[in-house]
């Protein structure tokens, strides 16, 4: 499946993000009924598709250090998803009646796809929000037209999320490689400039307190001109680490009571992303943005079929989504 090889820009060193524990056992996440010490491995039913996703393709032109869907300039394991199959699963949304407020899409990065102007404004035409994820830099800066047009047609309903994975250049360009850096923050201040609705995805180091990090993006972003609220998690959204070769304890049915979380806490209870796998004839239906290329988490080919349990078996689920950082050992 990986065909991803480094582009010329491609940082040269580990992730500054890379966890530090014992590899995962292989008997973990190897049921989906049953956890490795025979405990009830907990599910997640889909309450309400409230956001449908949909991966525009794999192919980026950065190939960060730890991308987690291993994008890259040559990476097409996800191929460009066409605008005719998005709008048959909005036509699914509409004829099934779902209550469906938001479409995102992520990648790669969503501005290399060729129909994805088209599919934006498909979406925000018939009323949805949209939600892009974009690392703001050359494929974005060349749609700038398109997209200032869509922004007066539909004001807050774009929204355009951009990574910048640290506060520091030093950081964010071990994972993201050179120049990286001075790219993205002149792609943000284009996008604060022109009045966007606008959020940023950072990432917290191993030992990072959040409420630190935000204060140093709070001053970046006064110091840069960037208009985005550091301090509101809807405008700055950090995310905890992700590796799924390191060892996590696996999420039983007692784990939520232990937690006291609930499963519609966690994304799969509320999303789903529609992918299009290289060789595959149409594209299908994920549990979620994480976990695109295991079967075990393909949902089916429609909305409908997709609507079923999600069963928590990928070490994601476990570190991600319900641990983050916490633990449910009784
Ligand atoms: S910009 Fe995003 S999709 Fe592209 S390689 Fe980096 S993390 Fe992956
Ligand atoms: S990683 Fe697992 S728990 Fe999290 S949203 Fe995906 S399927 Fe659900």
């Amino acid at each position: 499946m990986n065909t991803r090889t480094k582009s010329r820009a491609a940082p040269t060193g580990p992730s500054p993000f890379a966890i530090e524990a014992a590899a995962l056992p292989v008997e973990k996440f190897s049921d989906p009924e049953i956890t490795a010490k025979g405990e009830p491995r907990a599910h997640v039913p889909l309450t309400r598709l409230d956001t449908l996703w949909f991966n525009t393709g794999t192919l980026c032109n950065l190939a960060c250090a730890s991308c987690y869907i291993e994008s890259s300039p040559t990476n097409d394991a996800l191929v460009y998803i066409a605008a005719k199959h998005v709008a048959r699963f909005l036509d699914e949304i509409e004829s099934e009646g779902m209550k469906t407020r938001e479409i995102g899409f992520t990648g790669g990065e969503p501005f290399m796809n060729p129909d994805m102007l088209a599919m934006l404004e498909d979406t925000l035409d018939r009323g949805f929000d949209a939600l892009v994820l974009t690392n703001a830099m050359k494929p974005m800066r060349r749609r700038e037209a398109a997209l200032v047009a869509l922004r007066k047609r539909h004001g807050d309903r774009l929204t355009l999320r951009v990574s910048l994975d640290h506060h520091t250049q030093t950081v964010h360009e071990a994972e993201r490689g050179p120049r990286s850096w001075d790219a993205a923050m002149e792609g943000l201040r284009w996008l604060s400039r022109e009045g966007f609705s606008l959020a940023v995805a950072g990432r917290l180091l191993p030992g990072e307190g959040e409420a630190e990090a935000r204060q140093h993006y709070a001053a970046l972003f006064d110091r840069e001109g960037i208009d985005v609220a550091a301090q509101d998690p809807m405008r700055l959204v950090l995310f905890p680490e992700m590796d799924e070769s390191k060892d996590i304890a696996e999420i039983t049915t007692a784990c939520w009571s232990i937690l006291d979380k609930s499963p519609s806490d966690v994304m799969c209870a509320t999303s789903r992303m529609v992918v299009h796998r290289k060789g595959e004839a149409a594209p299908r239906v994920a549990a979620c943005t994480l976990i695109p290329y295991d079967s075990g988490f393909d949902m089916g080919g429609d909305l409908k079929e997709a609507s079923r349990e999600v069963s928590l078996n990928h070490p994601h689920c476990a570190r991600f989504c319900v641990l983050g950082g916490a633990s449910c050992s009784a």
